[in-house]
């Protein structure tokens, strides 16, 4: 029997990380043995629901690489959910019923389940057998008219019709089971297999949600988090593989993925932890691929791509996402692109105040070894020829290696804060580093 698994929103806003991972779960139990991943777009609430979110559902999907064997929308099937409700009532097993409004909107007619009573269990395949005693569900509502049917009718036809094979969802819908069960039997329908899945907690062990605070998926995207660290990290949030292994790529995950493992107690989605994940796939890419993804994050024509390509170590060194990224590049790493304009005060060594000619001097002598230094030398080959002249004992007696290091780096970054300077001299080059260590010796001779 192939499988055949469903994912199943309602596009009534843009979906949070905790949607997407039910999807991803079912996603990957289909992939696991070649089974078909389905996507019914639940849009019977027609006030509520909206083709932008639909298509952000999609997007969002395509972008975690979840390809859609089919796809479905729920308000489509609007005449087989009239002809099944037609067969229900003419069976008996429901009943238009004549209601009391009691509030506005309330229908004076609906149509009512015919409950047979008793208990019915399902087994979950994560939560083991789950019993309920449907006696307290009441003649319960399936469609308010019969070009409405409610949600739970829908479900149970859809899920039917689409041949779904597994119902996996959250263990927010554990008490919706039971109806539709009985639905299912009523209209002689087999029962699909049901797992639900464990809830998703913020990380102050709230219910992970749009009202507090949840991120759509996309803003995810947005900031620069690479889709396959997303989707790691998405399928650890109520499973592991049993072993050591944190970080496995889509085919790994599909391979070792099963609803087994998928924990009863709930997760919880911390943004932390997902950009050091995202942080570890960074690292990852080769530096073409970490440029090429890079590029969709920065201003056009601002930057040289051979200065960005040279400052790709420090970035994954540094950066979680590839909006962190782009912040490194124009504040802290700025000075990679723009001759930086020094001033005089900030360039004399805090340790000799008094003293301007010993930082003239020190940068002399700096400027003097770098020469030698050949064009496109490693940030330790510049530390090699450089770094004798902070720890000699002359700088010793003037002040030590600061009195040195502090003039060199603020001369080539012009900035407080900025990498060391021979990863400085390593990205920008020996001849504009000469330049510009000859420009700070021009401010300072004024
Ligand atoms: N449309 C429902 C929701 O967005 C899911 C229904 C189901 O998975 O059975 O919560």
């Amino acid at each position: 029997m192939a499988i055949v698994t469903r994912f199943a929103p309602s596009p009534t806003g843009y979906l949070h990380a905790g949607n997407y991972r039910t999807a991803v779960f079912a996603y990957l139990f289909a992939k696991h043995s070649g089974g078909r991943f389905i996507v019914r777009i639940e849009d019977t609430d027609v006030a509520r629901s909206k083709p932008e979110y639909e298509a952000n559902i999609f997007e969002a999907l395509a972008w975690l690489n979840l390809p859609v064997d089919e796809r479905y929308r729920q308000s489509e099937h609007r005449p087989r959910h009239r002809e099944l409700l037609e067969k229900l009532v003419a069976l008996g097993a429901a009943y238009v019923s004549k209601e009391t409004p009691e509030k506005e909107g309330d229908r004076e007619e609906v149509i009512r389940f015919r409950n047979p009573g008793g208990a019915i269990t399902f087994t979950d395949i994560i939560r083991g057998d789950i019993t309920t005693d449907v006696n307290d569900l009441g003649d319960f509502i399936i469609a308010r008219s019969y070009d409405e049917p409610v949600f739970h009718f829908a479900v149970a036809v859809d899920d039917s019709d689409e041949e779904v094979t597994h119902v996996i969802r959250g263990a927010d819908h554990i008490s919706n089971t039971a109806r539709q069960l009985l639905i299912q039997r009523a209209l002689g329908f087999p029962t699909p297999l049901y797992a639900h899945l464990p809830l998703i907690m913020d990380s102050s062990h709230k219910k992970l949600s749009k009202r507090s605070g949840a991120k759509a998926l996309t803003e995810y995207r947005d900031l620069g988090v690479l889709p396959e660290a997303l989707l790691n990290y998405l399928s650890f949030l109520g499973w592991n593989p049993g072993d050591e292994r944190e970080y496995l790529s889509k085919e790994e995950l599909i391979e070792a993925f099963d609803l087994v493992r998928v924990q009863k107690g709930s997760a919880v989605f911390d943004e932390v932890k997902l950009f050091s994940v995202n942080q570890h796939w960074m690292r990852t890419l080769s530096d073409d691929e970490f440029f090429s993804r890079l590029s969709g994050h920065l201003p056009p024509n601002g930057f040289t791509p051979e200065k960005i390509r040279k400052a790709i170590p420090l970035l994954k060194e540094r950066a979680q996402t590839f909006e962190e990224a782009r912040e490194l590049l124009t504040g802290e790493l700025s000075c990679l692109f723009e001759a930086p304009e020094p001033e005089r005060e900030r360039l004399i060594a805090k340790e000799l105040p008094d003293c301007p000619e010993m930082t003239i001097s020190a940068l002399q002598c700096l400027l003097g070894a770098l020469k030698a230094v050949p064009e496109g030398a490693s940030a330790e080959a510049a530390k090699e020829a450089l770094m004798p002249l902070a720890d000699a004992e002359e700088a010793k007696q003037k002040g030590g290696r600061g009195a040195v290091l502090w003039p060199l780096r603020y001369a080539l970054s012009g900035q407080d804060r900025s990498p060391d300077p021979f990863t400085l001299i390593s990205i920008l080059g020996t001849s504009e580093s000469l330049a510009r260590i000859e420009k700070a010796l021009a401010i300072l001779n004024k």
